[in-house]
């Protein structure tokens, strides 16, 4: 029927309202022109030794040397962008964000491990660094994310020990391991697509890169930083720690590594425990395995995002993400890798989001806690009173700021629930009856300029689309809500700010070029950056649905009306018409019901 109303929305309709590629470049805008200082050609040749960023380097120039005049160009870089701050974990302070080459960044996310489904621990980065993605491309930047998917060599234990989480899993259920990494690929994508999590601009995958890891291997030994032993490749964490400082990221120093580490059982080919795989020797039932200049085995975990960091983002990018669980060991082994094997850290700004518990604790198999993310969309977990939209998750994980645990509970979730659905109503009251069309209303991306904010309304249109600017109060709302996203992604204050529209439009009283403007905020902020999607309209019970269920009333009202009055020939007319519009008619004791098929 259709009056049921879908619990997710379709996965069409979502990507049909918010397609790829909304946040346009408005200019390479950057405070240093190309050419100046760190930031400009030094900086791009010193990240260009990756083809594909050369190609981005040369497109920049060409820009400037050849289609535009030197009037044009001044413009062009003139037009600042809005400052964002990152905090940077290598600094622990919140850094203005200054990429390597003007108008471009280069990102770089860890992504999963892929021998299970997508739980609430995957959804936090997944949902996070989704909207730091959208943010940057709102604010102008073309951006290259990269997210990786780790289908080898993540081994059960960090140090080096346990089975390859994605052979065992593939030993239990009899397939082969890229049947695990297909499936559960297929399943994390269907996840994040779910939670309107845009793809990565790349996603590419540790068993596609071996030949890349077996070189930065080579290049690490070259430079003297590491061993083999028995077949397997080592880093040598003492050694590098004499001349640069393993635990520059983290904090930690070898001392501190030492503890919580257990002491080698003289069965371990590594020299100190701290050290850790770069090529492991495989055992002889290993499926997983490629030949090298050392063994047939398998590279070690940390290598592969040092590896495919710099052959997707060069030598240097600007952006490495992560969840906090990660920064040590599996960041502080890039660093060391990175500076190893091309004498640089390699990223420019560290971010890490936080964890999320669970009724206050970790979340964890052997706990009983450990819900997935198709179990939270269909409610079929004991710790769950109902099912939760995907859109309510997302609203839940924006309400925290990402640096912050985030605890989960029915009673967390429920208020996301409302929240959200108070915020979409707000949406829908604001887009009903609007007379000024959102793309003449006020512009924000790069409003924190003086004198660049755009008029209300500018060109040609109707004639009530230009009825005067938006009231300083709306605009300074506008402001704030981007302004919360700059600082630090801090996505709660954006959505408290948010609330305050919501008040001023639920008052009802909002003048055409105040409802355009927030209009303009809705669909450019709350859809395009943080990603929220109305489930309500594009889930089946929307507006066409709704007027479809007020309609047939009318209509079998009439008809009611007909067979009260025994006119059987306009009762079955009624009944044939809608048959031709795929609604069947059933006339039953408890009264006539219909159906669309
Ligand atoms: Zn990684």
């Amino acid at each position: 029927m259709i009056s049921g109303s879908a619990k997710t929305p379709r996965p069409s309709m979502l990507e049909g309202i918010f397609p790829e590629g909304r946040g346009s470049l408005r200019g390479a805008v950057q405070r240093e022109g190309v050419g100046e200082g760190k930031g400009g050609l030094e900086g791009a040749r010193k990240g260009a030794r990756g083809g594909a960023v050369f190609l981005v380097v040369v497109g920049e120039l060409c820009i400037l040397a050849g289609s535009k005049s030197s009037e044009d160009n001044k413009d062009y870089y003139r037009r600042n962008m809005r400052d964002l701050f990152l905090t940077n974990t290598m600094s622990r302070q919140k850094e203005l964000f200054k990429p390597i080459q003007p108008g471009h960044v280069g990102m770089y996310v860890c992504g999963p491990t892929v021998y299970g489904d997508a739980h609430l621990g995957h959804a936090r980065p997944g949902v996070t660094y989704d909207v730091l993605f959208k943010l940057l491309k709102y604010l102008g930047y073309k951006v290259r994310y990269v997210r990786n998917i780790t289908d080898v060599g993540h081994l059960e234990h960090d140090a080096d020990e346990g089975e390859d989480k994605i052979a065992k899993k593939a030993r239990l259920e009899q397939l082969e391991p890229m049947e695990v990494v297909q499936t559960y690929t297929n399943r994390y994508h269907e996840a994040m697509r779910m939670l309107n999590v845009a793809p990565p601009s790349i996603e590419p995958r540790a068993s596609g890169h071996i030949i890349e890891q077996i070189e930065t291997i080579k290049a690490i030994l070259d430079a003297g930083y590491a061993y083999i032993s028995n077949g397997s490749v080592y880093f040598d964490v003492e050694k590098y720690n004499q001349e640069h400082r393993y635990g520059i990221l983290s904090g930690r120093t070898l001392d501190d590594t030492l503890e919580g580490t257990r002491s080698l059982d003289g069965q371990s080919d590594k020299r100190a425990p701290y050290d850790f795989a770069l090529w492991k020797k495989a055992e002889p039932q290993h499926i997983m395995k490629w030949p090298s200049p050392w063994s047939e085995g398998f590279p070690g975990w940390h290598l592969e995002c040092s590896v495919m960091g710099e052959k997707y983002l060069g030598r240097e990018f600007d952006i490495h993400g992560g969840g906090m669980d990660l920064m040590f060991p599996h960041h502080e082994c890039e660093i060391a890798q990175n500076v190893a094997s091309r004498h640089t850290q390699g990223v420019h700004y560290w971010v890490h989001n936080n964890m999320i518990t669970i009724n206050g604790q970790k979340m964890g198999k052997s706990l009983g806690n450990f819900i997935t993310l198709p179990q939270l969309f269909s409610g079929d977990h004991p710790k769950l009173d109902q099912a939760y939209t995907p859109m309510t998750v997302r609203f839940f994980i924006l309400q925290a700021h990402y640096r912050g645990t985030l605890d989960f509970s029915n009673e967390a979730l429920q208020a996301s629930e409302k929240g959200y659905k108070r915020l979409m109503a707000a949406w829908r009251d604001l887009t009903a009856g609007a007379d000024v069309p959102p793309e003449r209303a006020y512009s924000l991306a790069s409003a924190n300029e003086s004198g660049t904010s755009a008029p209300a309304c500018k060109g040609e249109g109707p004639v009530q689309a230009c009825k005067g600017e938006a009231s300083a109060s709306v605009k300074a709302l506008c402001e704030a809500v981007v302004d919360a996203l700059c600082d630090d992604l801090n996505t709660p204050m954006a959505i408290a700010h948010l609330f305050e529209a919501v008040k001023l439009i639920n008052a009802g009283n909002l003048s055409p070029a105040d409802k355009a403007a927030l209009a303009k905020l809705f669909d450019e902020v709350v859809g395009g950056v943080l990603g929220l999607v109305d489930e309500e309209a594009a889930g089946g019970s929307g507006k066409a649905e709704k007027a479809l269920e007020g309609v047939m009333e009318i209509v079998l009202e009439d008809r009611r009306k007909a067979r009260a009055e025994k006119n059987w020939a306009e009762s079955d007319r009624i009944r044939d018409l809608l048959a031709q519009y795929g609604i069947t008619v059933k006339d039953g004791k408890e009264g006539t019901t219909w159906n669309l098929e």
